[in-house]
């Protein structure tokens, strides 16, 4: 699932492609899935923001166009004029000066147009805690909430410590702060450390455009993949060597999510 360095690596890539631009036409054959995508018509784009994984265009007369991505979603600018629709293919944005494609293999992504701001229905949005790369990331409320934690790594998913942590970068931030994610009731230096490696990860994965895994179905806008699969330590390594101490890395399901980890480096509470 694109999780925050894939997202905002989609953002910065539509940014040039969509703003300023006013939409003609919006394509598609699932209103369901696509809801109220008809009041963009007319409507020029003044920015795309981001908030954790959701992408928000921000339109004319106080609207907003929500995007999630969830598992496969993602866009494609590169093949214009399209010949032939990419694969997978969605949606269609059609501006006055060019097309933008959504496509979405398993089709679990939607879009929504409503009023600004009025994302209470939408509870992840709505509860999401600090951006990981603002100045709004503060380490002592994350302190106070890492201390009253049950399972480390599910509190992180949970997106209200900290917005934009999925699967790949909880897994990857838990072994640069060598945490296990089952640790509980984490200790000031220990969420001290978590905060900076979860600063760390972001930075350096947004850099390089994210994480592309075997499956490929994250790519940038243009086609290329995110290399910061390169850099993973834990996640998707199962059976490898730590590259810090040379142990082998697990792998198991908490939560009913894959789940990686050094049991030298990050040792069982
Ligand atoms: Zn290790």
């Amino acid at each position: 699932m694109p999780e925050l360095p894939e997202v905002e690596t989609t953002r910065r890539m539509l940014e040039p492609v969509l703003v300023g631009r006013v939409v003609r036409d919006v394509i598609h054959t699932d209103p369901e899935r696509y809801r109220n995508t008809t009041a963009m018509l007319g409507k020029q784009i003044r920015a795309i923001e981001r908030r954790g994984k959701y992408l928000i265009l921000r339109l004319d007369d106080g609207l907003d166009c929500i995007v999630h991505l969830k598992m496969t979603g993602g866009f494609r600018t590169t093949e214009l004029p399209f010949l032939e629709p990419p694969r997978f293919e969605r949606l269609r944005l059609v501006l006055h000066d060019g097309e933008v494609s959504y496509v979405d293999s398993r089709r679990f992504g939607f879009w929504e147009v409503l009023p600004r701001n009025e994302w209470a229905h939408l509870g992840t949005l709505a509860k999401m805690g600090p951006e990981p790369l603002e100045d709004e990331f503060a380490l002592e409320p994350f302190q106070a909430a890492m201390a009253k934690v049950s399972k480390v790594k599910p509190a992180l998913l949970s997106q209200k410590p900290v917005a934009g942590v999925g699967n790949i970068y909880a897994d990857e931030s838990l072994w640069h702060a060598q945490i296990h994610p089952e640790a509980s009731k984490l200790s000031a230096a220990q969420s001290k450390r978590l905060h900076t490696a979860i600063r760390e990860v972001m930075t350096r994965a947004v850099a390089v455009g994210g994480s592309t895994l075997s499956d490929n179905s994250y790519q940038q806008p243009n086609g290329e993949p995110g290399y910061f699969k390169l850099q993973h330590a834990v996640y998707d390594r199962a059976g490898q060597p730590c590259p810090r101490c040379g142990s082998t890395i697990e792998k198991y399901f908490l939560a009913q999510r894959g789940t990686h980890f050094c049991p030298r480096c990050q040792p069982k509470p």
